[in-house]
């Protein structure tokens, strides 16, 4: 989430649906569908960081990206099969034209567009190709990049993004797959894939790793923005089980943590975080010839320098969005009301802000908004997926759900690859031939003092023979 102008949203075609909300009879609200996005904002615009700075005039410029939306229907469960026995569909989906219809009454309903739709019989699999592996892919690459679910509770967040699929893989969900796909596509010897497993509740940032860890402060690099969490714990990833367990420690200090606040999961955040680093391909051989030659390039970046990427993944299981509109009116002791509601509140005013291009995008109101300065109006590429129920019952919180989602997909962010010159790399590169030459010396060193040494040995020889010589030819002439 960006303030200031440098990470607005740029200018789009559909500026003028912005945010009028859906009164009339099967009306279109969002963005046309081949909605177009391409064009470049004013290099003023753009975030620049002193190593993109560094690299004036490469490929390595951001490129506008459009948060893409993608709306998924919950099957019926018991309750809903109980309540709205007597009704028609309150919910309507028109999958093949990516739109989705609530219906008012019986001759009207409002009528929303959307990247994807998804029936309640897409499989977990089909969310996580259409939904998020675009964005893993992007990560992969050395890009940021953001899956968040947004809905009201018991609408499917956690089971399309957290479901651990621990009897039948096939319900894996979007964390899984995501650190299944990234762990088989890196290399085990050059790239590294880290995870931090965090709460956000009531304003205090807490590790599901690490439970005691409690208020952990966000840090931000004045310079180039980036966020972190420096003092959660972070975990190396050896393969997919051990991921799977840090999941299950995670869901168990979730559950044990709830526990002991007298809260529900609904009622925090939870964000997982994946750092992902990959080093360039780096020649074998030892020599440095490239420190002088910039023409022999084996980077992107035009330069023989050996590169890291270094890109974070963000999977984003947001609290249950009706308590922006309840937690208030259902009696809830106001201290808690206040900071659940604080971190929704004003993420759902930075993205209107951002969605209207407004000078102000207010995201330093909570901590939610400044973990995903990046994912909204930043540098990543994002994905956002929103859970809705079928019943009728809940029909103030779907409308407010999809008028989320209509103002999300407004938001373009500028994503931009996180490349540097790997220091690391050169220098161990560096410190190898530094070695190299210091054994070369030693050596020069050694083989001439054993040249020295065969030399004195000669000339002591040459003089004792002399000396013989002289010897026997003063007693001969004697
Ligand atoms: P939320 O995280 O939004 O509060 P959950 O993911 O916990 O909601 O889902 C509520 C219940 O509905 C859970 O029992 C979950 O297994 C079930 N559920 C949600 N989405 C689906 C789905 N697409 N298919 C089958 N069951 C689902
Ligand atoms: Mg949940």
């Amino acid at each position: 989430m960006a303030s200031g102008s440098a990470m607005r949203s740029s200018h789009r075609p559909d500026r003028q649906n912005s945010s009028a909300p859906p009164s009339s009879t099967s009306r279109h609200v969002g963005p046309p569908p081949h909605i177009s996005v391409r064009s470049k904002v004013p290099s003023s615009r753009r975030s620049v960081t002193p190593t993109s700075r560094a690299r004036a005039c490469d490929d390595n410029d951001p490129e506008p990206g459009r948060v893409r939306v993608a709306v998924r229907l919950r099957p019926r469960n018991a309750e809903d099969l109980v309540s709205d026995a007597d009704f028609g569909d309150f919910v309507e989906l028109q999958p093949e034209m990516k739109r989705l219809k609530l219906r008012k009454n019986n001759w009207s309903s409002d009528s929303y567009r959307f990247d994807e739709v998804f029936t309640e019989s897409a499989s977990q699999k089909r969310i996580y190709e259409v939904v998020a592996k675009p964005v893993v892919e992007s990560v992969l690459n050395g890009y940021n990049g953001t899956v968040m679910a947004y809905g009201q509770t018991g609408t499917g967040k956690t089971y399309t993004l957290g479901k651990l699929g621990k009897h039948d893989a096939s319900e894996r969900g979007i964390m899984v797959r995501a650190l299944e796909d990234i762990i088989a596509n890196i290399s085990p010897a050059s790239d590294s894939v880290e995870i931090s497993y965090l709460q956000l509740y009531m304003e205090s940032v807490q590790d599901f790793l690490a439970p005691e860890k409690i208020n952990i402060p966000i840090v931000e690099d004045p310079k180039s923005g980036e966020v972190s969490v420096p003092g959660a714990a972070v975990v190396r990833m050896q393969n997919l089980d051990h991921f799977l367990e840090l999941l299950q420690i995670g869901e168990a200090n979730r559950h044990a943590a709830n526990t002991k606040l007298n809260t529900e999961s609904s009622r925090s955040h939870a964000i997982l975080m994946v750092y992902v680093r990959r080093s360039s391909p780096e020649k074998e051989d030892n020599d440095l010839s490239f420190l002088g030659k910039e023409s022999r390039s084996v980077s992107p970046a035009g330069h023989g320098m050996p590169t890291v990427r270094k890109s974070k993944l963000l999977i984003v299981d947001l609290a249950g969005s009706e308590r922006l509109d309840k937690s208030g009116s259902e009696g809830h002791m106001a201290e808690e009301a206040k900071f659940i509601n604080l971190s929704l509140t004003s993420l759902g005013k930075c993205i209107n802000a951002l969605a209207e291009n407004s000078p102000h995008i207010p995201t330093r109101d909570s901590k939610l908004t400044r973990l995903l300065r990046d994912s909204f109006g930043g540098s990543a590429r994002t994905s956002l997926i929103i859970t809705v129920g079928p019943s009728s019952r809940h029909h103030a919180e779907t409308t407010s759900t999809m008028m989320f989602g209509q103002r999300a997909m407004k938001v373009v962010n500028m994503v931009k690859l996180k490349e540097e010159f790997d220091y690391e790399s050169l220098c161990r590169k560096l410190e190898n031939q530094v070695d190299h030459l210091n054994a070369e010396i030693d050596r020069q060193q050694k083989s001439r003092e054993n040249d020295q040494i065969a030399m004195d040995k000669k000339l002591g020889e040459c003089q004792n023979s002399f000396a013989e010589a002289e010897k026997s030819l003063v007693a001969r002439s004697e």
